[in-house]
């Protein structure tokens, strides 16, 4: 009936004008990011803890980056669920800043635990990397290609499962043959077309699995330097050598991710499918890891949702801006101005959040 929907739409409007920086009490800096910072904040209504992600319009509009943020949006927004990609709950704006509440993960960066033992064994690597393969599989069924898959960007949550958060750099739009060339992307997993400035598509993201997996076996990424210059150059010309302290099939597994012709590499063809029949994969049951029945090979220790022992006391230990809660900013510069009219539409709220209000479910 009209006046259903009257209410419905009143409530959320109401909603929609509801959600302000000042709705969450901001505890603590858990990272940085190249725009902005992200937050440990709890929801003073809900008393849920999230991690809000900060970033400032003036610095991203500086880097003539808005349209990768609002990828990242819209990457968000496409209704993405997946157990090893983080949630997105609202997103909303301020003259100066953009928001985003995602879940909060919190035990720690993949490879803060890598750096503490090393190397991992093989079953540890190998759940890990099945982990991601399949979050990644799944995007680029939806023509998203994440592209900057990076220590930083791959967390555990407290069970020990893989989470994926940072779609900053996601390209959207991908057609299975489709190809890009903006050039974005993390030194130390580049692949050789992206580091060439040429057309890339999804098979960028199976290069930079095979870059995570050779890191987690070997305690280094491959072609690694000190000298990044002669890193770059190690990417294109060096053949890659492979100790033999892991298995022939994490071996041929490595080769095929780390092709350096994109058109040869593993998953060229069939994608994420390649990956899943791979030997070095045989010992995983994909349903059970999907539906995460398969018993993490480690437990992040966290004793409660503010357990910070996981990150890093350089971020924990930052005082956190009073200025995050004013709902705006008193003194707009020009460049500030500027960047409040660039991110038209960008508040959102997960719908199950709206229906929740309603009492719907
Ligand atoms: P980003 O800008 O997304 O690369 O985030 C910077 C850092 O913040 C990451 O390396 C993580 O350590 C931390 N971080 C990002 N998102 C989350 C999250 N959802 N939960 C907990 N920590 C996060």
């Amino acid at each position: 009936p009209p006046g259903c929907l009257l209410f419905a739409l009143l409530m959320l409007f109401n909603f929609l004008n509801r959600i302000k920086p000042s709705d969450f009490d901001y505890l603590k800096i858990i990272g940085k990011g190249s725009f902005g910072k992200v937050l440990l904040a709890r929801h003073k209504e809900n008393e849920q803890y999230y991690a809000v992600k900060v970033l400032q319009k003036k610095i991203i509009l500086k880097k003539k980056e808005q349209k990768h943020i609002m990828a990242e949006r819209s990457v968000l927004m496409k209704n993405i669920k997946h157990p090893f990609l983080v949630g997105l709950h609202y997103s909303f704006q301020t003259t100066d800043k953009l928001y985003f509440v995602l879940d909060y993960v919190n035990g720690g960066e993949l490879f803060y635990h890598l750096q503490r033992e090393r190397v991992f064994l093989e079953p540890r690597a190998r759940f890990y990397a099945a982990e991601i393969a399949s979050a990644l599989g799944y995007l680029h069924s939806l023509h998203i290609v994440y592209r900057d898959l990076k220590p930083e960007n791959i967390l555990l949550d407290s069970q020990g499962h893989i989470v994926l958060t940072d779609f900053g750099l996601c390209k959207e739009g991908l057609e299975p043959n489709g190809t890009t060339t903006t050039f974005c992307g993390t030194p130390e997993y580049l692949a050789p077309e992206v580091l060439q400035k040429q057309a890339y598509d999804r098979t960028v993201d199976w290069w930079c699995l095979g870059s995570v997996l050779f890191e987690m076996l070997y305690g280094l990424p491959p072609f690694y330097s000190r000298n990044t210059a002669e890193m770059y150059s190690n990417i294109l010309h060096m053949p890659l050598v492979l100790k033999p302290n892991v298995s022939n099939a994490g071996r041929d597994l490595l080769e095929g991710l780390l092709h350096k012709d994109r058109t040869k590499r593993l998953g060229s063809k069939d994608d994420f499918l390649e990956m899943k029949f791979h030997s070095f994969f045989s010992p995983i049951n994909w349903d059970d890891l999907m539906a995460k029945k398969i018993m993490p090979p480690f437990i992040p220790t966290v004793t409660s949702p503010t357990d910070l022992r996981h990150f890093d006391p350089e971020f924990t230990h930052l005082p956190v801006s009073t200025s995050l809660c004013n709902t705006d900013n008193l003194h707009v510069t020009s460049s500030v101005r500027e960047a409040a009219g660039a991110f038209p539409g960008f508040s959102y709220v997960k719908l199950s959040y709206i229906l929740d209000s309603l009492h719907v479910k």
